[in-house]
């Protein structure tokens, strides 16, 4: 009899599964199926009658995999998974705050704010209290206000400073303001609703005991990434939190965490691997499950990706191997600069697409989202579909935060920072010295702006009418007509069409989209269409408005707009962690890039084995092909910068390496230069380093980071063999390549061999298919890949 959960798991996944009810951790590396075992184990633990979907609670590390989860759990199960808390610390936090938002001391209708409102915050209270930027950078008072929110700590918990913290008493007394605002104006930040949720829990017993029973089962995944307080939130709702108290008596429900070591890539943020040995030794788990075995990557991948971290010292040690043949070495493209690493990412997606590659199954990874702007403008030019996951998404877009203060304002009249936002947007000629007036008379009469604004003499009283008006308007209105209408009166898209200069422009469309957007949340929550847009209707009293506003904040942060598309995917390496890819992009692998020098700058040692570690994830996304690219020469912030190769390539052997240009040449010349001029075919000599030929391994390694010297170079070591290369890639067990290779007007098609008088023999890798102005790119035994007209090129078939 087939069993959809267990039947393709192998031994160690299955005992995982179907462990007895006991804490329990999975400790592996990537790719080794953590993630879909702790999927397996819901289904499981349902089917088996051993949970129902209401007693169990799952950590993510993204939303969009919380939805993979649940969708994976119904295709398989039939069951109904709503009642089931699945989802990241934030929106589960959230979740609870919203039923408990008064035990919680949280206006029930309390708004959330993201990384860039809460700077905002921060630089109203420090202007009330009379402290510049140059005394205090805004962001590093930021920064500690998060840090100690993420360790537990309230201003009021702080007794002593770190004397390392610069102006530490001056950020503790910002912090203690601002508390105090955001309580006033009713905002929570991210990592306030988690210190929330677990003060909740901490201190009303009859909550926590709620919890502590409905959940049977906690569920975490990327455990190693946990940090502080997330720890001590998941002990607490397993009945371990209670300090002086090994275990609240009567309570039996148990966590199941997966996690790897060697991809903790938040310590900056807090997290904590020392986590995964607490764990084990706290909640007493006698028992590590360990999975060996990748499913994900071929084994030239795997294996570099072991080598590197192999460097790493203290790690809890493991070993990974596959079963799925050696594969393609990495291919690693040295570039003359950042626009021709982007140039040769381009053509290769457009080759490969040529073969029948969807664009989704590549993804470009960058160390920092500054990398992406010369890969998205060479993208753009050359036609390919891209997505930014993680960069600014639709919700976080200017006029898209517009749009979504005045709504928030609409719920919350005393929502300050959505009034300051929305207030002189677009203008209204309310200047800098109106709201300083209203905000001094907000403060000296306890009241928020919105109500400064509507006794004052100024123009703000009029906003305060408009925004009243439309509270009114839509008072009795389900939310899809409630949005259309605030977005409507708030006369944003006017403002938007008038500074772009004409109708119907993408900024407009993306205002249209808010009320879409709303349409499908409703329909996503089960909540009536008709429900008037400003009534509580859930268990725990949400208005929609209020819900869909919540849901915009805390899903920014995952791309959700234009899914489905067709796209390569471009991303950071930290949001890449837990996905996987068939052919996946390293792109700016330069010292002090990627390492990046900050991380070694402040932490040293530890700083570069985090650097390591994140490396270690980015090789772990490719399934079949990698490609690792540096530029000799980067602008950053403005500046040239010559750059030196990174260190990290130095530390995969050169066994798994497969050098598509030399390494020298690239820095000897701007590789963007040339990268235009294709060959004319053989009666010219091919100008420039137009092509990437393939060339042979660099010698030591010791050599090759000599000062100054970008590598050596061994001239004819040629190691390429473009059959047995189509021929592994054919036969992975991936989707075949090939499946639509395209045929050129001729009947050139890649895999055909060719002769050229100049060149010799060769094979064609790839036809780039414009009719008469169709190119060919061939790789020549002799060495070296050339791309040639179809037209004037005298090659012969053969
Ligand atoms: P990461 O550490 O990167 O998060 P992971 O350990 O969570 O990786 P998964 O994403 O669960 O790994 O699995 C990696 C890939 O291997 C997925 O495509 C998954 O479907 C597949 N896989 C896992 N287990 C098996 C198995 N027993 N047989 C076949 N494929 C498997
Ligand atoms: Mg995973």
């Amino acid at each position: 009899m087939t069993d959809p959960l267990l039947d393709g798991l192998n031994p160690e996944q299955r005992e995982a599964v179907t462990l007895p009810d006991q804490n329990a951790l999975v400790l592996a590396g990537a790719g080794s199926g953590k993630t879909r075992v702790l999927t397996s184990r819901i289904g499981w633990l349902i089917r088996e009658g051993r949970a129902t979907p209401g007693s169990i609670l799952a950590v993510t590390f993204t939303n969009k995999a919380s939805r993979e989860m649940l969708s994976r759990i119904e295709s398989v199960l039939k069951v109904n998974t709503r009642g089931m808390w699945v989802g990241t610390f934030h929106g589960l936090c959230n979740r609870m705050l919203r039923v408990h938002a008064a035990d919680a001391g949280l206006p029930s209708g309390f708004q959330i704010i993201d990384q860039a409102d809460q700077l905002s915050v921060v630089k109203r209270v420090m202007k009330s209290a009379g402290i510049d930027k140059e005394t205090i950078e805004p962001k590093i008072v930021q920064h500690f206000i998060n840090q100690h929110k993420e360790a537990g700590e309230r201003s009021s918990d702080i007794r002593s400073l770190d004397a390392r913290t610069p102006n530490g008493a001056v950020s503790l007394e910002l912090y203690r303001l601002y508390e105090k605002l955001c309580m006033a104006e009713g905002v929570v930040d991210f990592a306030e609703l988690l210190l929330r949720s677990y003060e909740l829990l901490q201190r009303n017993e009859l909550i926590r005991r709620h919890y502590e029973r409905k959940f049977s089962h906690i569920l975490v995944d990327e455990f190693q990434d946990t940090n502080v307080l997330q720890y001590r939130w998941l002990k607490t709702l397993a009945g371990y939190g209670i300090p002086g108290m090994a275990r609240e008596p009567g309570i039996t429900n148990s966590i199941f965490a997966v996690g790897d070591d060697d991809q903790s890539i938040y310590a900056f943020r807090g997290a904590n691997v020392k986590n995964l040995t607490d764990f084990t030794r706290e909640l007493g788990v006698d028992h590590v499950v360990r999975l060996e075995q990748n499913y994900r990557s071929t084994g030239h991948i795997l294996d570099a990706a072991n080598a590197l971290i192999g460097n790493n010292t203290g790690r809890l040690g493991k070993n990974l191997w596959t079963d799925s043949g050696k594969g393609e070495k990495l291919r690693v493209m040295p570039t003359g600069s950042g626009e021709a690493e982007a140039q040769f990412v381009a053509n290769e997606i457009e080759a490969e697409h040529l073969r029948g590659r969807k664009y989704e199954d590549f993804a470009i990874l960058y160390r920092s989202n500054a990398q992406s702007r010369a890969l998205e403008s060479i993208l753009m030019s050359a036609g390919i579909p891209y997505r930014i996951y993680g960069g600014h998404r639709f919700f976080e877009r200017a006029h898209v935060k517009d749009a979504l203060a005045y709504l928030r304002l609409v719920e919350n009249p005393n929502d300050n920072t959505a009034f300051l936002r929305a207030v002189n947007t677009p203008t209204r000629g309310i200047g800098a010295k109106t709201l300083e007036g209203l905000s001094a008379a907000a403060e000296t009469a306890g009241v928020s702006l919105m109500t400064a604004a509507k006794n004052s003499p100024t123009k703000a009283a009029a906003f305060s009418d408009l925004i009243l008006n439309i509270r009114d308007k839509i008072a009795d209105l389900p939310l899809v007509e409630a949005v259309k209408v605030v977005i409507e009166s708030s006369t944003l898209r006017a403002a938007v069409e008038a500074a772009d200069k004409k109708e119907h422009t993408a900024k407009a469309e993306d205002l249209d989209e808010i009320a879409n957007a709303a349409a499908a949340f409703l329909k996503n929550a089960e909540i009536d269409e008709k429900t008037p847009a400003l009534l509580p209707v859930s268990e725990d009293e949400l208005s929609p408005l209020s819900a869909f506003l919540a849901l915009a904040t805390l899903e920014a942060g995952d791309n959700q707009s234009e899914a489905g598309a067709d796209a390569v995917q471009m991303m950071t390496v930290h949001a890449a962690k837990g996905l996987e890819f068939p052919v996946v992009f390293i792109t700016g692998l330069e010292e002090n890039l990627f390492p990046h020098a900050s991380a070694m700058r402040e932490n040293g040692d530890s700083g570069l084995e985090e650097e390591r570690r994140l490396m270690y994830v980015a090789i772990t996304r490719a399934k079949r092909r990698l490609y690792l690219s540096y530029a000799a020469v980067r602008f950053i912030n403005g500046q040239r910068q010559d750059e030196m190769p990174s260190s990290f390539l130095d530390e995969i052997p050169q066994e798994h390496l497969e050098w598509l240009a030399d390494p020298q040449a690239a820095s000897r010349e701007s590789w963007a230069s040339s990268s235009g001029s294709w060959g004319r075919g053989g009666d010219e000599p091919h100008r420039g380093r137009a092509s990437y030929g393939h060339w042979g391994e660099r010698r030591s390694d010791s050599e090759s980071r000599g000062s100054g010297d970008r590598g050596t170079f061994t001239g004819n070591a040629y190691t390429w063999s473009p059959k047995g290369k189509d021929a592994s890639y054919n036969g992975s067990k991936d989707e075949p390549l090939l499946k639509k290779r395209k045929a050129g007007p001729d009947g050139w098609q890649a895999g055909q061999h060719v002769k050229h008088p100049k060149f010799g023999k060769g094979v064609i890798v790839s036809v780039i298919d414009s009719g008469d102005m169709t190119k060919l790119q061939v790789a020549f035994v002799g060495g070296g890949v050339k791309q040639l007209l179809a037209k004037i090129a005298k090659l012969e078939k053969i």
